[in-house]
């Protein structure tokens, strides 16, 4: 749970935009407001973005005391989105986030696409786990989920082992990745065909050879939907994860902006499995 502290909303401003792959654009922000952000650890790895609204205004929420934001008007919450803390370096009060570049049709996306250095976007919330200690990791994400897995793969630790699968456009898509951990990574190519719509992150996913016996393993996707729905059927089949033992959050759903998708089925998360905060 957030403190106080880490509850506060606080404005943040680009410092650096540069592309790392054709489609990912890294925006780095600086300053004071990622000092305020960065006072709370347990703010990481997840982030909540708040826009502005077409009028240029940004409105924040508050904090209600109690471990939740306070939202002044509910329709705030449609320019909020949820990103991952690529990079966050507290001393030099720094901080990057990796944004799809997936068009104008996405409030996120589009603001990400005219971004310049001095624009001010809020911060709020944040959370979100950090995979547990394993034997053994089976990682799923399409680009959305490279920032995560990215960072994520610099925190497993020293002598586990894995494969992680992961789905961009195409091969000038890949990033260069390192782990303490022994991971395997497969990349999976959707080659011209949109994002979301192919099956191929699934295919390559389920061609894993899941260790078998006393082995502490743990699965961690996120994707599009309907394929971290079809994967949580694969993790349950068989006994190959236990409920406990993964991580299963779709991070966006075709069609649906990202409000309403959280709406509509909560990032389709399920109860029980081990949870990441999301709100
Ligand atoms: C915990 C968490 C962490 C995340 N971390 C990141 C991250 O670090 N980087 C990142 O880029 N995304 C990340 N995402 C996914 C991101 O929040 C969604 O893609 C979000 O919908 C983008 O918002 P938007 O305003 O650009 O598009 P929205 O306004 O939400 O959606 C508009 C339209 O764009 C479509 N759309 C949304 N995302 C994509 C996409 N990737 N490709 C094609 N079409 C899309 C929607 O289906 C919809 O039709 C994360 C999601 C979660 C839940």
């Amino acid at each position: 749970m957030s403190n106080e502290i880490g509850l506060l909303p606080t404005v943040i401003e680009v410092a650096r935009i540069v592309d790392i792959t054709p489609r990912m654009r890294r925006i780095t922000f600086a300053g004071h407001g990622v000092e305020v952000y960065a006072s709370d650890p347990t703010r990481v790895p997840n982030i909540k973005l708040v826009f502005p609204r077409p009028n240029g205004e940004l409105d924040l929420p508050d904090n209600d005391g109690t471990g939740r934001l306070r939202w002044p008007d509910p329709t705030v919450k449609q320019f909020v989105r949820t990103y991952t803390v690529r990079r966050l370096d507290p001393v030099a009060a720094e901080m990057d986030i990796d944004f799809v570049k997936h068009g104008d049709e996405g409030l996120a996306s589009g603001w990400a696409e005219h971004a310049r250095p001095g624009d001010r976007i809020g911060a709020a919330g944040g959370g979100g786990v950090v995979a547990p200690a394993s034997d053994w990791y089976l990682i799923v994400g399409d680009e959305t989920a490279l920032p995560a897995i990215g960072r994520m793969l610099e925190r497993l630790p020293e002598g586990a082992r894995g494969v992680a699968v992961i789905e961009v456009a195409d091969e000038h898509e890949h990033q260069e990745l390192t782990s303490p951990a022994d991971i395997e990574i497969r990349w999976v190519h959707r080659d011209g065909a949109p994002a979301g719509t192919t099956d191929g992150l699934l295919d390559a996913a389920c061609a894993v050879a899941v260790p078998e016996g006393d082995v502490k393993r743990f699965a961690w996707v996120s994707a599009e939907s309907r394929t971290v729905r079809a994967m949580r059927t694969w993790l349950r089949a068989d006994g190959r994860f236990d409920r406990r033992s993964t991580l299963v959050i779709g991070y966006w759903h075709i069609g649906m902006s990202e409000t309403g998708y959280g709406r509509s089925s909560d990032h389709d998360r399920v109860d029980d499995e081990h949870d990441d905060e999301l709100s």
